[in-house]
């Protein structure tokens, strides 16, 4: 299988190349040139696997190209094996026909694990078939940074650099970044914000001498591996709750727009997905485009679901992408606009957004209470980012159809807005209730792509 640019200018690579290059050389994101479909009986069969099988199945039509049947069984193996929970991705019931889907029994407790922890297995595989090693930068808000350290540390073909905006991240997102102690793995806080954080990565892969020398690699959500990761448990959850025989609908507490960029995928491979609604906080640029208003920036307003404090949503290029009809050119015409401060979608592709995706946004105050009623009506505690989903899932489900509401993050990654919305301190599980206790190794940089690139040649020549 070859993948394809959304600006339509860079070479066509195979997944592997995909995977280790992240943002194409012609500023774009790598999709599949064309999305394999399973049929109603293959999803069927899914029916009581293990996660793992699931995810050897479902993932395999992408990546058989790049790895053997026995590589990426292993890579799978490894990758889920530190997790909490033995379903992986467990489901538990908010309301009559509305699920939590828990994802956040990974190392780091959210999301993010699930992705990051297979990419960092994929790549040690393929570095060292090539007798290769690789300098990943990412930029965070929070989730991201601590699961790709979490994933790399340790792999002495990678040095990792991760961006985080200082003083934005919450104290057990950062200590996850800072306390790992291998030597491979560098958290640096930059004088910005997370979209600094990821302009500033942006910047490093379109600097093709840096690029090269030192030979760049990007894990973020752009990177297509990690979002093939994610469309595992949306096999898992629907076939759990009735699929292929029934529809499911999804609601995903948003910001890059990865997650919910997974669902289209499991959706076009032929998961019958109802709605699939992208939730966000006050920073609701997505829902305001996806309501017709325009895709236009303004500032980022800190909030207590801070891993979805976002302005540009960089994955949301692929869904512009397929609602455009593949259309490289207009892509790379509208994220010209992007620069000026934002675009009109044109009436088609609205059309073809609507057709997948509904939206709905969710305040401050109302992230509080859903937090405090989903403690009293259900006895689960959520963390701010799946309480802004759970809050969007109440206004758009209908009761017909199972709505899914995806868990991000554990309660205990945000504690201090658990415990003022419930009153109730959501403890670290006992795997890392000594977070408090280790010691921190972090670097503060200016926002400066100069001084950055600086930096990093210098930390990987010692
Ligand atoms: C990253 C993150 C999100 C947003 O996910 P995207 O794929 O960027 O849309 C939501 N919640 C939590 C806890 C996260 O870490």
């Amino acid at each position: 299988m070859k993948f394809i640019s959304t600006r339509g200018q860079a070479p066509e690579l195979t997944f592997e190349e995909a995977m280790l290059t992240g943002l194409a050389r012609d500023g774009g994101l790598y999709v599949p040139a064309e999305i394999p479909t399973m049929s109603e009986d293959e999803i069927a069969a899914l029916s009581g696997l293990s996660y793992e099988e699931t995810a050897f199945r479902v993932m395999w039509p992408f990546v058989s190209e790049s790895f053997s049947e026995e590589e990426f069984r292993g890579c799978i193996a490894r990758a889920y094996e530190g997790f909490g929970h033995v379903a992986r991705a467990p489901l538990k019931q908010l309301a009559p026909n509305h699920f939590l889907l828990e994802l956040f029994h990974g190392p780091t407790l959210a999301f993010k694990d699930f992705a990051m922890q297979l990419i960092g297995q994929l790549f040690q595989v393929a570095l060292k078939r090539r007798g290769e090693t690789v300098t990943i930068v990412g930029a965070t808000s929070g989730d991201t940074g601590s699961a790709a350290i979490e994933a790399f540390r340790g792999l002495d073909a990678v040095n990792v650099f991760i961006f985080f905006p200082h003083g934005r991240v919450s104290e057990v997102q950062r200590r996850q970044m800072t306390t790992p102690q291998d030597a491979n793995v560098h958290a640096l806080a930059l004088d910005g914000d997370f979209d600094d954080c990821q302009a500033r990565v942006k910047d490093m892969f379109n600097d093709f001498d840096f690029r090269d020398g030192v030979k760049l690699a990007g894990v973020n959500s752009i990177n297509f591996a990690r979002v093939l990761a994610q469309v595992v448990y949306y096999f898992s959850a629907a076939v759990s709750l009735g699929a292929p025989g029934r529809k499911i609908s999804f609601t995903v507490p948003t910001g890059n727009f990865g997650d919910i960029f997974a669902g289209y995928i499991a959706k076009q491979m032929g998961l019958p997905i109802d709605q699939l609604v992208v939730a966000t906080n006050q920073n609701d640029i997505l829902h305001r485009c996806l309501s017709g208003q325009g895709y236009y920036k303004g500032d980022t307003i800190p909030s207590i679901s801070p891993s979805m404090d976002i302005q540009v949503s960089s994955n949301f290029e692929r869904a512009l992408f397929y609602a455009y009809g593949q259309d490289g050119a207009a892509v790379a015409q509208l994220m010209d606009e992007l620069k000026s401060g934002g675009f009109d979608v044109s009436q088609g592709a609205m059309q073809a957004l609507s057709e997948t995706y509904a939206s709905g946004r969710c305040s401050e105050d109302e992230t509080m209470s859903t937090i405090r009623s989903q403690l009293a009506n259900s006895g689960e505690l959520l963390c701010p980012h799946s309480a802004v989903g759970a809050k969007v899932a109440e206004e758009r489900r209908d009761a017909a159809t199972p709505m899914v509401t995806l868990a991000t993050a554990h309660p205990a990654k945000f504690p201090a807005a658990v415990e003022d919305a419930s009153g109730v301190h959501p403890p670290l599980p006992p795997r890392m209730a000594d977070l408090y206790d280790r010691s921190e190794r972090v670097t503060r940089i200016g926002n400066d792509l100069a001084t950055i690139e600086d930096h990093i040649r210098k930390t990987i020549a010692n």
